[in-house]
């Protein structure tokens, strides 16, 4: 009998995870090697040793879209009910003080154009020319020329659709703002939105923390199944020896490196030099998220779009006490600012003073809020630029890299992620078999 393949995954966010449930549902033996104490990478919870509301964080909001159907795949896969794990709207951009573009459910298309056209808050012209300009995107396949900003692609759009509509859009999905974002990357976001069935541009607000959602889940599968677990083990070298494959000295038949990009130019650096210099020069854009505590507030809505400006850091706010199913998150709000290197220069405690600002301007509070945390994650995602090139897949025969990083259509997100690890998984075991 043939002995199951031996797959080393390097890195337990959400690509590693789904490398190695992906590999372990094939039949290979896995090892899952994690640098951190827990799973889940960016997308993970920390415990604060704080009270309720704060005694457990994310690392930052997350939001997914209906199509992001690998996530949604895998999550279901390890027993997380869905319907219960998040709020499942139609898309639906909430002001402070003011309702935004609204899509009612259905078909994603028909949706989208009568949601434009029911938007009374735009001139009539203003919404005709939006639904001229995704005719036209449509038309062309969503495809535009490769060094196009997004910008660049809106730019014959009347101003309040590119403020209400693309801006807001365009940051909460690439983290990088329209002036520099690539318009390809966009289109396809809006192309998978739009066209990968019902439901398909829903948005989905996470009523779980980010563990509860995978992590948790993934830790108790593998180990059920098998999957040889190291935590706080951050891998040191690897090398070739013979037809093997070695991390810091143990022998495996293929490698994922689904750790972060800077960690995998420092770890084949010596085996493929080429591939290690393109993922060292990818370029970054933070994300900051403000934690505010009011006791007893309530926004208009789980998740109410801001406009940003140089005095309001924050593009959106969540109400964690609307969104989760525990009574003890209520009085806790999270202000996301993506795109956010302008203000990490101005320091963490300036930001959260200018959200608190920002807040008292644009909502009523039931008590006086304060800010509880403000958490950076410098390295959030990579800047989707129009030139940025990112590196491929395979880096050498049964050495593969997986995360939201490598090439591929999707910016930063879960799903490129979750894309990426299971690709690796496959093309590992179809390599062998
Ligand atoms: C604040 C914030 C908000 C975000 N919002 C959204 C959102 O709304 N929607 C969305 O889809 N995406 C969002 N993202 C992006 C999303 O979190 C990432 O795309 C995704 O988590 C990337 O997963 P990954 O597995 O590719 O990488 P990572 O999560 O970075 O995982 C890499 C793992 O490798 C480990 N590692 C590194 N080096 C080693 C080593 N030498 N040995 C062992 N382990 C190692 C790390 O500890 C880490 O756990 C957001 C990100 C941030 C930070």
């Amino acid at each position: 009998m043939s002995q199951p393949l031996r797959i080393a995954v390097i890195g337990g966010g959400w690509a590693g995870i789904a490398a190695a449930v992906t590999s372990c549902q094939q039949g290979a033996q896995v090892t899952l090697i994690e640098m951190a104490g827990q799973l889940g990478g960016r997308a993970r919870s920390l415990a604060t040793g704080e009270a309720a509301p704060f005694a457990q964080l994310d690392n930052g909001q997350h939001i997914l879209i209906g199509a992001y159907s690998q996530s949604l795949a895998l999550m279901q896969s390890l027993g997380v009910d869905l319907a219960q794990a998040f709020l499942r709207t139609p898309l639906r951009l909430r002001y402070p003080r003011h309702e935004g573009l609204q899509l009612p459910a259905g078909a994603p298309l028909i949706s989208f154009a009568r949601g434009v056209l029911a938007y009374s808050n735009w001139p009539l012209l203003a919404r005709l020319r939006l639904l001229a300009a995704a005719g036209g995107w449509l038309l062309r396949g969503f495809h535009c020329p490769p060094a196009w900003t997004v910008q660049t692609l809106c730019a014959g759009l009347p101003p309040c659709v590119k403020q209400d509509l693309i801006e807001p859009l365009c940051v909460a999905a690439l983290n990088t703002p329209a002036s520099h974002a690539s318009a390809q990357t966009f289109l396809r976001v809006l192309h998978d939105a739009l066209f990968s069935g019902p439901g398909s541009a829903d948005l989905l607000l996470p009523r779980l923390s980010l563990s509860e959602l995978l992590a948790t889940p993934a830790q108790r599968w593998l180990q059920a199944h098998g999957v040889k677990l190291h935590l706080g083990q951050r891998v040191q070298q690897l090398s070739r020896s013979d037809k093997v494959w070695l991390v810091d000295g143990q022998a495996f038949d293929q490698l994922i490196l689904a750790c972060s990009p800077v960690e995998a130019a420092r770890l084949c650096a010596e085996i493929q030099s080429s591939w290690a210099a393109q993922a060292a020069q990818l370029r970054y854009e933070p994300i900051i998220t403000v934690y505010l505590h009011s006791p007893g507030s309530r926004l208009p809505a789980p998740m109410v779009a801001l406009q940003e400006g140089p005095n309001a850091p924050a593009q959106f706010v969540f109400d964690l006490g609307q969104l989760s199913l525990q009574d003890e998150r209520s009085g806790a709000f999270a202000f996301v600012i993506s795109g956010a290197a302008a203000w990490v220069d101005k320091g963490l405690g300036a930001t959260g003073e200018q959200v608190l600002a920002q807040a008292l301007r644009e909502f009523d509070w039931h008590s006086p809020p304060q800010v509880q945390r403000v958490l950076a994650e410098k390295r959030a995602t990579f800047a989707c630029t129009p030139g940025q090139q990112r590196p491929p897949r395979e880096i050498a025969a049964g050495l593969q890299a997986a995360g939201d990083y490598v090439q591929g259509p999707y910016p930063a997100t879960l799903e490129g992620a979750v894309r990426a690890g299971m690709a690796a998984a496959r093309h590992a075991l179809k390599k062998v078999g």
